[in-house]
């Protein structure tokens, strides 16, 4: 057998109770789901304000397909440039208060074509260690050097930066942790950004859509506006659809457009998704309600999840982590509640640190009070 070492090293990690398993949806994302013939109350997905199945996001992808077919046949650069993609930037730049913005297939080419294309050899990359693996591997395949300071600790950033002399400087961070739901101190990092003559690149995946007035992200939350920002969040997350954009200044985005790999060598996604991302941000916008809905529901869980042997860890955003600590008990805990018809995955290392296997529970607009209510009634049970 030739792959006698890959079955080796799949058996290792199955004995370590590390295996990732794919499971079945059967029914549209939302949070009552299908999965492999049985309903569950889910936990799990990052469509926070519930538009993964919204009518009217699903309409204008059926329009936007009648308009434009279903796939974009070239990458932007040659013909797959369509229309909805160039009113998809516009309406994104606008939204998030920059300039321009590109869009990319997915949020991994995104960080990988951005920190390639800013920033090579003899250039420095600053990372938060917590920050998202597409942005870890963004900067390895940049061949810049790579310093990593300690979790939103900017004394330790602070010194990195002095004892790093000529070449670009780029720090790069998630705004919402995606495994913490902590924000970064955006305002510190910009401060230090400015002292020191460095970019910042923010990754916003888990803020566009759900922090900020009208869901604008994590520089609204902030009140943060300025050239030295790269804004950069997906559209596969709060916004339903699939897909990602980087929001700059003109010469930056153009700089993408020249030098980014993952931008230039893949085919433009389908142009139907960018007619639905349309409606999505009119939604996102015009519902405020849903933001609302979610921050009540963050409140009700956090005070129902009280007086429990795990403890929720510091966020006030849809992402709640229930820190459990050993693989087996977040395991045990999570099987607990999937017997129960409820669904939260276990995330454990090396997707987080060692000892620290939690819960990672995410709301969404879409849940009701008693939803939350049933969650926490199941863990109080879990716990006894
Ligand atoms: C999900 C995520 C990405 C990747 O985005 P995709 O569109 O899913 O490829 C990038 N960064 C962060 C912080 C994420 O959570």
């Amino acid at each position: 057998m030739p792959f006698t070492v890959l079955q080796h090293k799949l058996d290792e990690r199955a004995a370590q109770g590390l295996q990732r398993r794919r499971r079945v949806l059967e029914s549209p994302q939302g949070v009552h789901i299908t999965v492999d013939g049985k309903d569950y109350l889910s936990f799990c997905s990052n469509d926070y304000l519930g538009l993964a199945n919204h009518p009217r996001l699903i309409e204008a992808l059926q329009h936007g397909a009648q308009q434009y077919g279903v796939g974009a046949g070239a990458s932007h650069l040659v013909s797959g440039h369509s229309g909805a993609h160039h009113e998809l930037e516009q309406a994104l730049a606008a939204f998030v208060g920059k300039p321009h913005a590109l869009l990319f297939s997915t949020g991994y080419l995104a960080n990988l074509g951005a920190v390639q294309a800013l920033v090579g050899r003899g250039d420095t990359v600053f990372a938060d260690k917590l920050n998202h693996a597409s942005l870890n591997d963004a900067m390895l395949l940049s061949r810049a050097t790579v310093k990593r300071y300690r979790h939103n600790d900017m004394a330790h950033l602070a010194q990195l930066l002095e004892e790093t002399h000529g070449g670009r400087k780029l720090i790069i961070t998630d705004a919402v942790f995606s495994m913490d739901g902590d924000i970064a101190p955006l305002p510190e990092l910009l401060a230090l950004c400015e002292q020191h003559d460095a970019w910042l690149l923010v990754d916003d995946a888990h803020g566009f859509g759900v922090l900020g007035k009208e869901g604008r992200g994590s520089l609204a939350h902030f009140s943060l506006e300025l050239p030295r920002i790269i804004y950069m969040a997906t559209l596969g997350k709060a916004a339903g659809v699939s897909g990602a954009f980087v929001a700059a200044e003109k010469v930056v985005t153009e700089t993408l457009v020249q030098n980014a790999r993952s931008y230039i060598y893949t085919t433009a996604s389908p142009p139907a998704l960018a007619s639905s991302l349309l409606a999505s941000l009119e939604v996102m916008r015009e519902e405020e309600w849903r933001r609302e809905h979610l921050r009540k529901l963050i409140v009700q869980l956090r005070a129902g999840l009280s007086g429990l042997p795990w403890s929720l860890m510091p966020s006030f955003t849809p992402i709640q982590p229930l820190l459990v600590g050993s693989n087996e008990d977040a395991v045990v805990l999570s099987e607990g509640l999937r017997v129960r018809g409820i669904w939260v995955p276990a995330i454990r290392p090396p997707t987080v640190p060692q000892g620290t296997a939690r819960l990672r529970i995410s709301l969404s607009a879409a849940h009701s009070a008693d939803d939350v209510s049933q969650l926490a009634e199941g863990l109080h049970e879990l716990a006894q």
